[in-house]
């Protein structure tokens, strides 16, 4: 049994199968809530993880493309654990084009995923935490929320977005204990960054060690990735009482590319 300062709360963090929403899960659950994972290849380690550190957990496999799906997923949560009180809006994927060869499925399915998928969430776990008077909803944008980078119009428009729609569940749910922030990371060494780097190494002739040099160096003036559990401790901080008062807030762990 964990008792930690989350104990007796129960966390949803979407794509939670591996990356930054495996390591949200697990920092949640350190603090002792249980958890709900969500997304897609295979589960059951992430699963075991999460209940390795002593708390309740449930999977649902939910796709963030389908509204329904999205509603199925948090009838469920509601239903195991009586409802949501840390929602994480993690579920992200990436493609890499310009403009005008961007495919437009591939479109469809970013904004769908990366955006609209929090929307879905939200106003569905919104109105148990309105009546507990508690809740915390975490948005994980990326520093894409702040600036742009070309080749990434979708993602940078789902991300602009994400931290727009943050504001707004801050600004509705202000005098309330119900709080909302998103968290920008910078690059963060999972899948998903992964592949950019593969696709960067293949690209330019050069092993991934060197990819991997080049792409730190280009927009992240610390050269170091942020990590996972670096992610996790921030959302730790603003689910404690010292977060009541931060609504609305982007909050980016990025080396300092968007101080540049
Ligand atoms: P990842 O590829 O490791 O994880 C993505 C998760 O989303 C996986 O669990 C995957 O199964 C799930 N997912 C993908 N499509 C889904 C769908 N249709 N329905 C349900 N689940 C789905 O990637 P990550 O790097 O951990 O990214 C997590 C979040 O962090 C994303 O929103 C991403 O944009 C954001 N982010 C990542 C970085 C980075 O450098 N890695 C930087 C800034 C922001």
């Amino acid at each position: 049994m964990n008792e930690g300062f989350l104990a007796g709360k129960t966390a949803l963090v979407t794509g939670s199968t591996s990356g930054i929403g495996l390591g949200m899960a697990k920092a949640l659950a350190k603090a002792g809530a249980n958890v709900v994972l969500n997304g897609f290849g295979p589960h059951e380690q992430a699963v075991a993880e999460v209940a390795a550190l002593g708390v309740e957990t449930a999977f649902h496999g939910a796709d963030m493309r389908q509204a329904l799906e999205i509603e199925a997923m948090m009838q469920f949560a509601a239903q195991r654990f009586g409802r949501v009180d840390v929602l994480v809006n993690n579920a992200g994927i990436q493609h890499v084009a310009a403009l005008e060869d961007f495919p437009t499925q591939k479109w469809d399915d970013v904004i769908a995923i990366n955006l609209s998928s929090a929307f879905h969430t939200t106003r569905l776990a919104l109105p148990a935490m309105r009546q507990a008077n508690w809740g915390r909803i975490l948005n994980i944008a990326s520093v894409h929320g702040l600036v742009a980078s070309a080749l990434k119009s979708a993602y940078v428009a789902a991300k602009h977005g994400i931290v727009g729609l943050t504001k707004v569940t801050a600004l509705e749910t202000a005098t309330t204990g119900v709080t909302c922030n998103a968290i920008c990371p910078g690059w963060v060494l999972t899948p998903l960054v992964q592949q950019q780097v593969d696709a960067k190494a293949l690209a330019l002739g050069v092993s991934v060690d060197e990819a991997t040099r080049l792409l730190l160096s280009e927009k992240e003036p610390s050269l170091q990735f942020t990590t996972p559990e670096e992610l996790g401790e921030l959302a730790l901080f603003l689910c404690s009482a010292a977060g009541n008062n931060v609504r609305g807030a982007a909050w980016n762990m990025d080396g300092g590319w968007a101080a540049q």
